[in-house]
């Protein structure tokens, strides 16, 4: 063999063996097609990525799904306001909402209602107002599990492996439950007094009674995408796990009572894998008990630390709130409200040593959830005014997630070609971002990876090749982490398209 053939087997034994970062022909390719956004587009769409980790489920389906799974269910609309409203007969002025199936007139004014599509800020409706007020308006439209179903589908199409949904799972109840102990049991701010009085109420019985829901949600979104048939949809292939929201505007009663349940609720069930902070940031009263709210998921970390805590902080920016606003809410989500991730983190500059902070949470690997489009369209922070690359060049690890898709009107591609064509990232880093998806994920089970930086698996599956079936220590390795056979397949995924990429180069 010559020294030329020799070398090119040793570097294609090499690509077997490590996983496959910086292979040739898809980093080719996507140069290639770099150079015209249409092109990247599609070379975007279709290479594998891992997951979407931020991700709201009502904000996530498209306007056009609610409006047909509501008229499926019969529901009414109020048409000057584009406010569903539940029960037949629709009454004057409301009209059935399955007209908007067939009146384009109506069809486009709930559209446009219910997203960011043709939006205008005028004064005193800015993007943010829009944003936030179309929950209000769809919501209790379609089912949770139809909304699934479009969101897991929307995600295996795009090749991914992996969502995490954030939901309110027992909602109407656990705002009861609270009211109800409040009464008796004012929040004094004691979390040991208020949880036993919610315990004694029966907290523990809305744990129990989460289960049945979640699994009718599951069995829906499962029906809509005809899992398990010949016409099986591409979102059968995701899996897909829960985050339970908790509104940080509600009562000190509420927040803390959502609070205990999240962690209740990750520890009974496991396809609840953590919760989340919700809600715009900026209201009056999550603003006034912001540290407040951070010491009762201190006292929830003291009382389950299994909890996997992912928080929105520092969506905020210069002008939306008082530069005072703008000092800690990220310091104080990682260091008292044990956030191993952060939503957003859009205000990162602003805080009190900022530099100390992303040296903290690199070395604390807690990663940001960073949502362009979203921060754009909310806060007016794009471009060279979003902190995207401070974070990544300080070490603090990122994924790009889309927050709301639907009302944003984008997709997860959508984000990934954003960041490359504002950011100049290398196929590398888009590589090492899709890593990420799957690294940072809340869902069960230890890592591939021993070094999620170097990208070095572990050792019991070090020279294994994620292209073909695992054997031995890998395959063991792997039988007793969800999380890592995700990331397993994303690597095979990745050399997979690597190969088709070099034999059909357009
Ligand atoms: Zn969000």
């Amino acid at each position: 063999m010559s020294k030329v053939g020799s070398a090119i087997v040793a570097t294609v034994l090499l690509a077997l063996a490590a996983p496959p970062a910086n292979s040739a022909p898809a980093a080719d390719a996507f140069a290639a097609a770099r150079k015209a956004p249409p092109l990247l587009r599609a070379f975007l769409y279709r290479m594998p990525k891992g997951g979407d980790l931020h991700n709201h489920l009502s904000g996530a389906a498209y306007a056009e799904a609610i409006i047909r799974a509501g008229a499926a269910a019969d529901r009414c609309v109020n048409p000057a306001t584009g406010a569903v409203v539940w029960t037949p007969p629709c009454t004057a002025p409301n009209r059935p909402l399955r007209d908007a199936l067939t009146d384009a007139k109506l069809n486009n004014a709930l559209v446009d209602a219910w997203s960011m599509r043709d939006f205008v800020p005028t004064s005193g409706n800015s993007g943010h107002d829009h944003f936030f007020a179309a929950f209000g308006l769809f919501g209790g439209a379609a089912s949770a599990g139809d909304l699934a179903a479009e969101v897991a589908d929307r995600a295996g199409r795009q090749r991914m492996r992996y969502i995490e949904l954030m939901i309110t799972f027992q909602s109407a109840q656990l705002g009861n439950l609270a009211d109800t102990v409040a009464k008796d049991h004012p929040w004094t701010g004691d979390p040991a007094a208020f949880e036993a009085a919610l315990n004694a109420a029966g907290l523990a019985d809305l744990v129990k009674a989460a289960t049945p829901e979640i699994d009718a949600v599951e069995q829906r979104m499962r029906a809509v995408m005809q899992c398990g048939t010949k016409d099986a949809h591409p979102g059968c292939g995701v899996t897909v796990r829960w985050l339970q929201q908790v509104s940080r505007t509600g009562s000190a009663a509420r927040v803390f009572t959502q609070t205990m349940f999240g962690g209740l609720l990750q520890q009974a069930d496991s396809r609840v894998v953590g919760l989340d902070y919700v809600a715009p940031e900026d209201d009056p009263k999550a603003l006034a008990n912001y540290t407040d709210q951070m010491h009762m998921l201190d006292y929830l970390h003291g009382r389950l630390p299994a909890t996997n805590i992912s928080l929105h902080a520092g969506e905020l920016t210069m002008g939306l709130v008082r530069p005072e606003e703008l000092l800690f809410h990220i310091r104080q989500a990682v260091e008292l409200g044990h956030a191993r991730r952060i939503g957003h983190g859009v205000d990162v500059m602003y805080e009190e040593n900022p530099f100390s902070l992303l040296k903290e949470m690199a070395q604390r690997r807690v990663a940001v959830e960073v949502n362009l489009t979203s921060n754009a369209q909310i806060l007016g922070v794009k471009g060279a005014d979003h902190p995207f690359p401070v974070y990544r060049n300080y070490g603090v690890p990122v994924v790009l997630s889309t927050d709301d898709e639907g009302i944003e009107r984008i997709d997860r591609t959508h984000e990934l070609q954003r960041a490359v064509e504002t950011y100049g990232l290398d196929w590398n880093a888009l590589v090492g971002l899709e890593r990420n998806t799957l690294e940072y994920a809340f869902v069960e089970g230890a890592s591939f990876w021993a070094d999620p930086v170097a990208w070095r698996p572990v050792r019991e599956c070090g020279g294994a090749n994620p292209a073909s079936e695992a054997t031995g220590s890998c395959a063991a390795f792997l039988g007793t982490s969800m999380k890592a056979r995700l990331q397993w397949a994303l690597e095979g995924d990745l050399i997979r398209f690597n190969r088709e990429t070099g034999q059909k180069p357009n």
